[in-house]
């Protein structure tokens, strides 16, 4: 093996070979199994089964319409998936993949319509996690994953996460430790012959627009389309505010006044905050800020605050798509430009 598998405690390749083992037959039986990918821990199914398809949505209480993203192990197999493949998808898949990018194309006649919520479209994506890799290389097939979250609420980062959340409704957790990027995927819609950014993550727009030469639309359009698009989501329980890092005092005073449990999500502590104000540390760059947000979050609900103010993060690259989740955890929809 190359690279480290990660997880708890350390095994060796042949423990980890038997776990992969026991995931795949679990796929093949129509079970359930959480992935570890480089994102975020994606809750796993057989892609051409439509029952075990269905089970996702019954363990996520997850609406039927929402579309699921097929992980593959390969590129090429874009071409099975798919009903035409068009340059810009090679191009991208060459460059990102494995990695943090999923492609929405024309779906082939072999994808059930229990994956696209019966949308023309697949999303498809290689992932950067080398247990998910195994898994994909031992089953052969696309394996459909959303995250191994219930509708709505904050993604899982850890095995231990899933665990807490839908431990009860997998047949197989693999744990490949903590997700090195820690927020979901790019997504990129191919479909209509322009590149549309329709959820923003660690491949910024930029990067697609030199990797293939093409203007890159990033207006984002909440829509059914993308359910990761809709105004609430990855909400912790917390109120989340995300304010300038100026505004932080004032906010504070307001909240306090009105009693209620208030923590603050920031790089750095500010130096007129209240001592005994709870204060959630969060990486001081936009790669790691990314990797701990979910973890944040949860902690502020462990911590059962009313309300986290968080400082918002600037607006290029990843930063984009901090705010984006950030803005959605707070319920408002996209994060103003
Ligand atoms: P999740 O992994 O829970 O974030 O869900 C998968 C994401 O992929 C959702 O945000 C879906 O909207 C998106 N997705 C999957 N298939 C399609 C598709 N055909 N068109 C647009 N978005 C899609
Ligand atoms: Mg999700």
């Amino acid at each position: 093996m190359s690279e480290p598998v990660g997880g708890a405690g350390e095994r060796s390749s042949a423990a980890v070979a038997a776990e992969v083992m026991d995931a795949v037959r679990a796929l093949r039986r129509g079970g359930l199994i959480g992935l570890p990918t480089e994102t975020v821990y994606g809750l796993g199914a057989d892609a051409s089964n439509p029952q075990a398809v269905a089970r996702i949505f019954a363990a996520k209480e997850r609406p039927a319409n929402h579309p699921l993203i097929v992980h593959l192990h390969r590129p090429r197999q874009m071409a099975v998936w798919a009903r035409a493949v068009p340059l810009a998808a090679w191009e991208l898949a060459e460059a990102c993949w494995p990695g943090p990018l999923t492609l929405i194309l024309p779906r082939s006649s072999m994808v059930a319509d229990a994956v696209t919520g019966g949308l023309d479209t697949v999303a498809l994506r290689v992932p950067a996690h080398p247990l998910a890799l195994q898994v994909l290389e031992e089953f052969g097939g696309g394996i459909a994953a959303p995250s191994a979250n219930r509708h709505k609420k904050i993604s899982p980062t850890t095995a231990q996460d899933v665990r807490d959340e839908l431990g009860d409704k997998v047949d197989v957790l693999l744990d490949g430790g903590p997700c090195r990027v820690g927020i979901e995927s790019t997504i990129v819609d191919l479909s209509t012959g322009t590149l549309r950014v329709l959820r923003p993550g660690a491949i910024a727009a930029a990067e697609l627009q030199q990797i293939t030469g093409l203007a890159v639309d990033q207006t984002i359009e909440a829509s059914l389309r993308c359910p990761g698009r809709m105004d609430l989501h990855y909400a912790p329980q917390a109120m989340v505010l995300p304010v300038p890092l100026e505004q932080v005092p004032h906010e504070l005073a307001q909240q306090m006044a009105r009693g209620a449990r208030v923590g603050v999500l920031s790089a750095q502590r500010g130096p007129a905050w209240p001592g005994n104000i709870p204060w959630l540390p969060l990486g001081t760059s936009p790669a790691e800020q990314a990797q701990q947000l979910y973890q944040r979050l949860r902690e502020a609900d462990r911590m059962r605050l009313d309300v986290l103010i968080v400082v918002a993060p600037s607006d290029d690259g990843l930063g984009c798509a901090l705010r984006d989740r950030l803005w959605r955890a707070a319920g408002r929809g996209a994060a103003p430009a």
